[in-house]
Order: C-alpha cells, then sequence, then structure tokens
C-alpha cells in the first residue's frame, strides 16, 4: 500500500538500471582489472543502488527503484515487472522503455532471444504471460481480443515494421498519428495483426526484424539509430457482467544513446544524430514533467512522445530501463545514462 503510494506521487514512473556483464571482446574481459562499476550492499540499499568509478577515481553513487547486476537473469528481470504487464490486462496502459549506449544491452532486455526459452527477453516473456492470464480469465467470463503492430521511429518518420514486404513504401504513406477523444491512439495505414497465441507472435517478431534488416543495409546501421515500438492493444469483454476493459502494453527499444562527438557525424548522419538526441530529450521532457507534476506536459516535441502521449501520463505506467555497458572505455557514457535515468527518476 505504502509502494502504491510512492508510485502515485511520481506519477506511476519507476527506472530500473541494468548492467550487462562484461562480454568476449570486450575491454578487460577476463581480467584482473576491478570493475568500474559497484553495487553498494547496506541493506538500505541493496538491490538498488549502483556508484560508477571514474578513472581518476571520483565516484557517482545513484539509487533506482531496482538495479539489476551482471548476474541477473532473463527472468530475474521479468519477475520484477510481471505485475506491472498485468495491469495492461486491468485496463491499464503501459510503456516500458529500453535507454542506453549501443550495445549496452537494450534489445538484449527487451527482445532476447525470442526462440531460446532462458534468453527471452521482456517482450516474449510478456505477452506468454498475457495469454496464459487471459485465457484463465475465460472462466470468469472474459473474453479478450489483441492486436499488435509493431513500427521504428528513425528521422522522425514512422515506418511499419509488419507491412508485407511488397507494399513497402516509405514515399507514400503518411503514417498520420491521431489521438481520439477515448484517449485511443491510430496510425494511419499501419498494420495491425490480431493475435491469439506466442506461435503468431513469435512469426510477427520475426517479420519485424527483417524488415528491419532490410532498412539497415539501405540506412547504415538503423536499427541503433532508430526507436522501435511494439504495441499490443488489448481489449475485453466480460458476457456475464458488460463489463469493458482496454488496456495497451507499449514496449520500446530506443535509439542508442550516445552523444554526438563519438559517432563523428556530418551531413545525413549528422541530421540523423541530432534527430535521436531531440527525441530522447524530449522523452526525458515529457516524463520529467509528468513526474512534477507540470501543467503542460510537451508532448508535441518528437514524434515518439506525440504517438505515446496518451500512454504517458493520466493513470499510465511507466517503466524505463536503462541499460549499462560495463567497459571502462564507456563510463562517460554510462554516467551520461544513469544521470538522464536519475534526472527523470
Ligand atoms: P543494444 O540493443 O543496446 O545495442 P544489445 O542488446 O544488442 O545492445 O547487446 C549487445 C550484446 O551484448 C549482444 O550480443 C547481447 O546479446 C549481449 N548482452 C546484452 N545484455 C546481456 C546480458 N544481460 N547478458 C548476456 N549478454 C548480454
Ligand atoms: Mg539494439
Amino acid at each position: 500500500k505504502l509502494h502504491n503510494t510512492i508510485l502515485e506521487l511520481k506519477g506511476n514512473i519507476r527506472v530500473f538500471c541494468r548492467v550487462r556483464p562484461l562480454l568476449p571482446g570486450d575491454e578487460g574481459y577476463n581480467t584482473e582489472e576491478p570493475s568500474v562499476l559497484q553495487y553498494p550492499n547496506s541493506t538500505e540499499l541493496l538491490g538498488r543502488g549502483v556508484e560508477l568509478i571514474q578513472s581518476q577515481g571520483q565516484k557517482h553513487a545513484f539509487t533506482f527503484d531496482k538495479v539489476f547486476g551482471p548476474e541477473a537473469q532473463q527472468e530475474d528481470v521479468f519477475v520484477e515487472i510481471s505485475q506491472l504487464i498485468q495491469s495492461a490486462l486491468d485496463g491499464y496502459k503501459v510503456c516500458i522503455f529500453a535507454y542506453g549506449q549501443t550495445g549496452s544491452g537494450k534489445t538484449h532486455t527487451m527482445l532476447g532471444n525470442p526462440d531460446d526459452l532462458h534468453q527471452r527477453g521482456v517482450i516474449p516473456r510478456s505477452l506468454e504471460q498475457i495469454f496464459k492470464s487471459s485465457q484463465s480469465l475465460r472462466a470468469q467470463g472474459w473474453n479478450f481480443q489483441m492486436q499488435a503492430s509493431m513500427l521504428e521511429i528513425y528521422n522522425e518518420t514512422i515506418r511499419d515494421l509488419l507491412a508485407p514486404s511488397n507494399k513497402v513504401d516509405m514515399t507514400s504513406k503518411q503514417y498520420l498519428v491521431k489521438h481520439d477523444n477515448n484517449g485511443n491512439t491510430s496510425v494511419s495505414d499501419l498494420t495491425l495483426i490480431e493475435v491469439t497465441t506466442w506461435k503468431e507472435v513469435s512469426s510477427l517478431l520475426h517479420r519485424a526484424s527483417q524488415s528491419r534488416a532490410v532498412g539497415k543495409t539501405a540506412m547504415n546501421e538503423q536499427s541503433s539509430r532508430s526507436h522501435c515500438v511494439f504495441t499490443l492493444r488489448i481489449s475485453g469483454l466480460n458476457e456475464s457482467t458488460d463489463q469493458e476493459v482496454h488496456g495497451v502494453l507499449n514496449l520500446i527499444d530506443l535509439a542508442g544513446s550516445e552523444r554526438l562527438s563519438r559517432s563523428g557525424s556530418s551531413g545525413d548522419r549528422l541530421k540523423e544524430t541530432q534527430a535521436i538526441n531531440k527525441s530522447l530529450a524530449s522523452l526525458g521532457d515529457v516524463i520529467l514533467a509528468i513526474a512534477n507534476r507540470e501543467q503542460h506536459i510537451p508532448y508535441r516535441n518528437s514524434k515518439l512522445t506525440y504517438l505515446l502521449q496518451p500512454c504517458l501520463g493520466g493513470d499510465s505506467k511507466t517503466l524505463m530501463f536503462v541499460n549499462i555497458s560495463p567497459e571502462a572505455k564507456s563510463v562517460s557514457e554510462s554516467l551520461c545514462s544513469l544521470r538522464f535515468a536519475a534526472k527523470v527518476n
């Protein structure tokens, strides 16, 4: 109950930090060098604190709603969010974001390996849970309908990742975002697919990743330069009570947060980087404004926040993962990510 009150005060925004393990090929892998990240183990901070140590020995301490160290498995992470996922079936609008530099584990956290029972990430686990729960709610008269969509926002332009391949045409389709008075969002021409089983979702994820890969060669590693938004719209009707629920689950793999200087951009690449910076900053501004209960929430400053407007703020629920790479060379990017996350937390 107390926990609920705290969440209320924060506008239902939570921040989880996840540090991935050092991997073969990473600088410092398998060496005895001390880690640049530490986890305070006082009773008060256990599982919630993380400290970043810069090369000069400067220590930066952060506290989040939860901190997952390198040993945390996909299922350990999911245990902490399964209630949030469940609330989408109860009619809430839920957004889960993964924020961090390229290579920090965003896609691993959100998608993982969908076909591997242990390596599955948030998207496959969430859908499995939702399908299971909706099945068991049938006994109480509930019938659920679910529609999935998947899109990418690149340079402030929406691309449908589920469009039939012969229909991919970025010029003629507008993908206009519209909000109606009931808080429902529609995107013109966006492919919506009715899903009832994991098998259907799995084939849809494969289709989306193929579509992303096509864009990648055409558009210069687009996947790290674009936001990927998976949306599940849930409608439930109870036959015996006539009760209705409408929930939305948005699972968002954000574009890499690395800063301009590092990518040495110019020309189109510079424009692209500026678009990413702008939309990530806008997202931070929106979440911060919601958390501070400000009158004006600047949703219109980016395509991402405009698209998600009805699902951010109000009584909707937001969770941000800040993904961190443990490599010593990433310390300054990690510090930026942790500061960004601490600001919205
Ligand atoms: P991003 O999407 O942020 O660019 P990825 O999710 O692709 O990063 O992760 C980069 C690499 O690290 C991938 O090979 C991924 O499998 C691996 N990885 C990320 N997080 C973990 C983790 N928690 N445990 C094991 N491997 C991980
Ligand atoms: Mg990725």
